[in-house]
């Protein structure tokens, strides 16, 4: 019998070519040639303005707090379903976290929820687009502005995907909070194993985040001939990743078309197969369009769950359940002072993903189907 395992990284063809064409250019550092065809590629796709490729999303999230210069104290809205770095990178720098609930219909953050969480110490919000879909960018735009807050987007599966305005304009995720984070992790929809990148939309960030990217240096204007030395200017890390990564992750952007194609074509496939069963199925609201990230069911109970990871595990099939909400984690929850956040426990005790990978059969599908709708 064939296992069918959760993920597995899905590869283009090119990546070792470009990888062999990076090594032979000998320019194997970062920001060489393929780090600015992979970022000019997030500029001129999502109209971001400035994208600088990191090492992860979580690096992208870290510059993303320096940049706003989080103090000790500052308060960060985040959902508490989400992935640790969502958080840690804030906490890096001294934040307090306040995490708001999910939505009842989908796991990401509650926008109007929001508004009741802001006090005098809050500095950001961190919209996380989970499984993709779009937060609802309008709300948290406004309400930033009305409290002069920064929106960063954790757009780490969101890669492709919009969300439309009540006005009708349309903008990708990643282009709409004052900054956003990608990832390219090996679990995401266009991958480099660990990779990430950091969108810039307010121009007013783009001189210092070059200078955190190269290590509290400029010189990355000394290479564009704006200055005749380079020196050790602000605080900054070693942000970018080398030309190798970036050789590989080009060679998946390339694609990206093909594999997104391939992506929904498995998403709608489980959508039309789970049609009727008594499971929650996902439901994406009209204002996002959907990047086929993931596929993920909500059971009744945990019980119910356990059951479903169980019966699919018997027969080699990889179904996972996914974040525990971080203010319940062991780092956390003593810190935690806030209420209740029902629905992230409910996500956290409920959810489950079905495998999801560009190579996934349909015959797998329909196996993985058949038995859910047997048993559900
Ligand atoms: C994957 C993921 C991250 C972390 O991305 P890395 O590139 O592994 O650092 C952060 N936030 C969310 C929501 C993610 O899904």
């Amino acid at each position: 019998m064939k296992n069918t395992p959760f993920n597995k990284p899905h590869l283009t063809g090119k990546e070792t070519d470009y990888i062999k064409e990076a090594v032979d250019s000998q320019k194997i550092s970062g920001n060489g040639v393929f780090t600015k065809k992979c970022q000019q590629f997030f500029e001129s796709n999502y109209g971001i303005k400035k994208a600088l490729l990191t090492t992860s999303c979580t690096d992208a999230l870290e510059m993303a707090a320096i940049l706003i210069n989080v103090q000790e104290g500052d308060e960060i809205i985040m959902p508490s379903y989400t992935f640790v770095s969502t958080a840690n990178a804030f906490v890096l720098r001294g934040a307090k976290i306040i995490f708001c609930d999910s939505r009842e219909d989908h796991p990401g953050i509650d926008e109007d929820k929001i508004e009741t969480l802001i006090t005098k110490k809050t500095k950001a919000i961190i919209p996380v687009h989970y499984a993709g879909v779009a937060s609802d960018m309008h709300k948290i735009m406004e309400l930033a502005a009305k409290y002069n807050l920064f929106v960063i987007e954790d757009a780490a599966q969101a890669i492709e995907n919009t969300y439309t305005f009540p006005n009708g304009e349309v903008k990708a995720l990643g282009s709409i909070g004052h900054m956003a984070a990608f990832s390219f992790h090996e679990t995401k929809n266009i991958i480099s194993g660990e990779g990430g990148l950091l969108a810039i939309n307010d121009e007013q960030f783009i001189e210092r985040a070059e200078i955190i990217w190269e290590k509290g240096t400029n010189r990355s204007a000394f290479f564009r001939g704006e200055i005749d030395k380079y020196g050790w200017v602000d605080i900054g890390s070693s942000f970018l990743p080398s030309e190798i990564i970036a050789a590989f992750l080009w060679a998946q952007l390339e694609n990206i078309k093909i594999i997104q194609q391939k992506r929904l074509d498995i998403w709608n496939f489980y959508q039309d197969q789970l049609k009727g069963i008594s499971l929650k199925t996902q439901s994406i609201p009209e204002y996002s369009t959907n990047n086929a990230h993931m596929f993920y069911l909500v059971c009744n109970n945990p019980d119910e769950r356990k059951q479903l990871i169980q019966i699919l595990s018997n027969q080699g099939i990889g179904a996972v359940f996914h974040y525990l909400s971080l203010h319940k984690s062991p780092f956390y929850t003593s810190k935690y002072e806030g209420d209740e956040l029902k629905y992230s426990d409910h996500y956290s005790d409920c959810l489950v993903r079905l495998p999801f990978f560009y190579n996934l059969t349909q015959e797998e599908q329909q196996k993985i189907c058949l038995l859910i709708r047997a048993n559900f």
